[in-house]
């Protein structure tokens, strides 16, 4: 728990100043500033955008119907897409397993998982083979207990008895197999799950994981949901829709979850404190951590070292800056070592919406209320990348992950600004999203540690300033909107070679283990 008076109280004079002076716009100001004079200006004349028509994406048309809790979900690090989907892919062919009659499954003798893309290439630093092992072993994501995972992790060669109908099969470590990395199925991270006899393949899966811990499998369609309140496919739809209905973010976002998932205003609110409880506590303990990270790359912990200095530091914009920095380091600590985290939008990024929450509910103090809000306008943002760009590093390289995580937490703190202006929270979303295009996904021996980590703190960093800027600057100077932005996205993850998209073939992953 952290708290500086000296912080809270600085002053938008200064802030400018020392943006002014750094040319970067990075400012520490503890305090969310309050200017509601600024947005009463009236914004200059915007360029017709008729010509862009044609670059519209076919998913725009289609309105969002994700529910919040698809989007932040509570799990074991240190990759959404190669531990928390991987175990719920697991978890499925059980149920798939275990609805099987007695018979068919009186001949069962093994299973088998053969993991493909990215899963392949760095499943092994990213704990995909323990995940699947503790899903088949009966584990849940948001209640695996880390002792678990850690305890599998230690005996890598135990074999474990699984019930399958009536009878005992054996299951270990070695029956998932790391397959290929080119592949012709139809997404990246495949997993190919099957319960075989002596004779063949009694069931076969086919599941895909496509980011942010969401899996789908072949012949998957979408679930059946209710319509959503006020349907929108990207920003410039949900802002007609707040216009048209004088209604706020956070209740948009709200109705529309009602109406999606038949969900009461109260258990969704129970829900979102759970979440961020759960990004508190991944802060907390990371702040609290000591040593070494697992894997090969000896990576120290640095969270707490950073927190405890911070204290020491005389200048106020440094003291915030490394504060917001340890903050987020801390959560992203907590997932390299597979603890529970929440995915924000993924959870190689968990560190930069907790960072920022944790910064707001104890450097700025703000309410419950607030912080609810804030993450329900940070929702729309995630909901909009992930709708018509992705949030996967396998799809989009680091872009969607830190990038998208940024454009959330900036949003959630423009929220937080006196009458909820979405000028204020779109051109937020923008620029950090803007300032992260084409940022590559190159895990050094595909443990998400080098550069995740500190990735993490730059995407805090960068979301505080472009809420700063998006604040203090003059409405309708910003000519780069959300959807452009996430269109550009999406086009830049597509030309992205696949060494750049969490395979760990390029980047930092060659030239630091070869250097
Ligand atoms: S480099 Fe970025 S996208 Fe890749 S694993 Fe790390 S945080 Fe995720």
């Amino acid at each position: 728990m952290e708290s500086d008076k000296r912080e809270r109280g600085l002053n938008r004079r200064h802030f400018l100043q020392f943006t002014a002076l750094t040319g970067a716009g990075l400012a520490g100001a503890g305090s969310l500033l309050r200017l509601p004079t600024l947005y009463a200006q009236t914004p200059p004349a915007v360029t017709a955008a008729g010509k862009c028509e044609q670059l519209i994406a076919a998913s725009e048309k289609i309105p969002i119907t994700t529910s919040i809790f698809e989007l932040f979900k509570i799990g074991p690090g240190p990759s959404s897409s190669h531990t928390i989907a991987p175990m719920r892919a697991a978890n499925d062919f059980m149920a798939a397993v275990n609805s099987m009659d007695d018979q068919t499954l009186a001949a069962a003798q093994a299973i088998e998982v053969r993991l493909f893309g990215s899963l392949s290439a760095t499943g092994k630093g990213h704990g995909t083979d323990w995940a699947i092992l503790a899903g088949i072993l009966g584990q849940k994501p948001e209640t695996c207990a880390p002792e678990f995972l850690d305890s599998l992790k230690k005996n890598p060669d135990t074999v474990y008895r699984l019930h399958v109908g009536r009878k005992d099969i054996s299951i270990s470590d070695r029956q998932i197999i790391f397959d290929k990395l080119e592949h012709s199925y139809p997404f990246s991270n495949t997993i190919i799950m099957r319960l075989l006899s002596d004779k063949g393949i009694l069931l076969e899966k086919e599941y895909y994981s496509i980011g942010g811990g969401f899996i789908q499998w072949k012949g998957w369609t979408e679930p059946k949901r209710g319509t959503p309140a006020y349907p929108y496919g990207n920003m410039t739809q949900l802002k007609e829709l707040l216009d048209k209905n004088n209604i706020s973010l956070h209740r948009l976002i709200l109705e529309n979850e009602k109406a999606i998932m038949g969900t009461g205003e109260g258990e969704i609110y129970s829900r979102l404190d759970l979440i961020l409880k759960a990004m508190e506590a991944s802060v907390q303990e990371g702040l609290k951590g000591e040593g070494v990270l697992p894997g090969p790359i000896g990576l120290y912990r640095k969270a707490g070292d950073l927190n405890r200095k911070a204290k020491k530091i005389k200048q106020t914009e440094a003291r915030f800056m490394v504060r917001l920095s340890a903050y987020a380091i801390a959560g992203a600590e907590e997932n390299a070592m597979g603890h529970r985290i929440v995915t924000g939008p993924t959870a190689g990024s968990a560190g930069v919406l907790p960072g920022i929450v944790y910064m707001m509910k104890y450097q700025q103090r703000c309410s419950q209320q607030t912080l609810r809000e804030g993450l329900l306008a940070a929702t729309a943002i995630g909901f909009l990348a992930k709708h018509n760009a992705s949030i996967a590093g396998a799809e989009a390289g680091c872009q969607g992950e830190i990038g998208v995580a940024a454009s959330m937490a900036a949003a959630m703190l423009a929220y937080g600004q006196p009458g909820h202006p979405i000028r204020v929270v779109e051109d937020a979303a923008a620029i950090a999203m803007e300032h992260h295009l084409g940022m590559t996904c190159d895990p050094v021996g595909g443990y998400v540690q080098i550069p995740c980590i500190e990735r993490c703190a730059m995407g805090a960093v960068k979301a505080y300033n472009a809420f700063l800027i998006a604040t203090v600057e003059t409405p309708g100077y910003n000519k780069v909107s959300y959807d452009v932005v996430i269109r550009t996205m999406a086009a830049t993850g597509r030309d992205m070679s696949s060494k750049y998209r969490e395979t760990s073939q390029g980047g930092l992953a060659v030239y630091m283990v070869n250097c």
